[in-house]
């Protein structure tokens, strides 16, 4: 894990004074620990009835991608607003700096689908509770989420309440 630790860089006040951005740009510039980090974010899911992998803007896209090319699932993005062309379903949420709004089209999942949530940091929670609802008004049913990074002290993953959460680094 200390590999992955090593490429997650803390940028002091950004995007605001007093926030320690964790950075995870030279983890995705190195092809070797991203190719580790991708691994372990699907290791806990294998052989699990997963049937889409679906990712937040915009570093989720990053890792889910490449987590649902790997498993050789199909990959849905759920994006900021106004960015998908097609009908879609919308949820609003507080995050740790505002509020946000995240979009999925009304046809990215089937009733049947189980879904594993990717993004690169779980912080307050806001996002992922948010991608959990969005899955759900869609008729999905959430398997899991998983994360590169949770920031413990934030209690995002209490937020979460019964969902099953993995992340491969704790702060
Ligand atoms: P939350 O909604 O408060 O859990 O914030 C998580 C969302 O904000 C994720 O989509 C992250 O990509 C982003 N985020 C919040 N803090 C950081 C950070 O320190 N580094 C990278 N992304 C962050």
């Amino acid at each position: 894990m200390n590999r992955l630790r090593d490429k997650i860089r803390d940028i002091p006040d950004f995007p605001k004074p007093g926030i320690i951005f964790k950075d995870i740009t030279p983890l995705v510039k190195d092809p070797a620990t991203l190719r580790l980090a991708v691994h372990q974010l699907l290791q806990p899911f294998l052989g699990r009835n997963i049937t889409v992998v679906a990712g937040m803007e915009a570093r989720g896209f990053i890792f889910g991608s490449l987590v649902a090319w790997e498993l050789g699932l199909p990959f849905v993005p759920l994006r900021k607003p106004g960015k998908l062309p097609y009908d879609v379903q919308s949820v609003s949420y507080d995050l740790e700096y505002g509020s946000a709004t995240l979009e999925a089209h009304i046809d990215a999942f089937d009733a049947n689908d189980h879904v594993l949530l990717i993004d690169d940091l779980l912080a307050t929670g806001g996002t992922a509770k948010a991608s959990c609802e969005l899955v759900e008004q869609l008729g999905a049913k959430v398997e899991a989420c998983a994360f590169v990074v949770e920031l413990d002290f934030l209690e995002g993953r209490e937020k979460l309440g019964n969902y099953e959460v993995h992340s491969l680094l704790h702060y």
